[in-house]
């Protein structure tokens, strides 16, 4: 069985003090939830405070990014050796916002993804299409390109230490989510594409997240899919009590 996800991406919110309190309010919320696995991904600042914090509790800490080198000339950036010393256990890899802001392609997120892997993290890989490559009728080949380019030389047994979050661009922080089905859609071909790449077994285990604009009020459709193994959530997850909701989110 797939154990369900609900993580928050803070993106370029919280102070140090702001991410420890919402930590220390939200470790009860977690060690009651024995359903899912809850993660937070606070800003680079505050990840070592938010990982002390969360030290023996259920709360799992994520960095929103890595470089894929152990150390080296790259100013601004941070490594996996790094965030490991931080306290992480996962990174989000690809995010769209990174896609997008920073030019990051599939080849780099493909090293990220590795090295994450080598430094014992959870990479939650982010794939998804844009608008216009929705309208255009394009989504497979945009997720196949992603999937395929982004997850490229790596095992079977690498591909079961990993999630994927799809999350279509144009449902991120737009307030428009993909309906249910649109979701689970996506995800089953996702799952196809693990099946034909790592086999059955690594298929049937992959957890694939959805996000987009996900809130406590559309969460328990997405959550009652199959295919959806948990959400990654940026906006809802900034307050205590919509990430508590989603967090126990209604369940059949
Ligand atoms: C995200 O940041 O990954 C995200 C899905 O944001 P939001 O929930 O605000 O759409």
């Amino acid at each position: 069985m797939r154990k369900p996800v609900i993580a928050g991406n803070w993106k370029m919110y919280k102070t140090i003090a702001e991410a420890v309190d919402f930590i220390e309010k939200i470790k009860p919320v977690a060690a009651k939830a024995e359903h899912c696995e809850v993660v937070a991904a606070p800003p680079f600042t505050a990840l070592a405070a938010a990982a002390a914090a969360a030290k023996g509790s259920q709360v799992k800490i994520s960095a929103q990014n890595c470089h894929w080198d152990k150390e080296g000339a790259h100013t601004g950036d941070i490594s996996t050796v790094m965030l490991c010393d931080a306290g992480c256990t996962h990174v989000i890899i690809g995010h769209s916002e990174r896609r997008h802001d920073c030019g990051e392609t599939d080849e780099q997120i493909n090293q990220k993804v590795k090295a994450a892997l080598a430094a014992g993290l959870t990479p939650i890989v982010c794939v998804g299409e844009t608008l216009a490559e929705r309208e255009r009728g394009e989504t497979e080949k945009i997720l196949e390109r992603q999937f395929t380019a982004g997850l490229a030389g790596l095992t079977a047994a690498d591909f079961s230490r990993i999630m994927i979050a799809y999350e279509p661009v144009w449902a991120i922080g737009t307030g428009r989510t993909a309906t249910p089905e649109m979701a689970a859609e996506a995800h089953r071909y996702l799952r196809g594409l693990a099946r034909q790449v790592f086999g059955e077994a690594a298929a049937d285990g992959i957890r694939i997240l959805y996000g987009g604009s996900v809130k406590p009020d559309n969460v328990g459709g997405l959550m009652a899919q199959n295919e959806i193994d948990g959400a990654l959530v940026g906006g809802a997850s900034l307050k205590v009590e919509s990430f508590t909701a989603l967090v126990n989110y209604p369940r059949g």
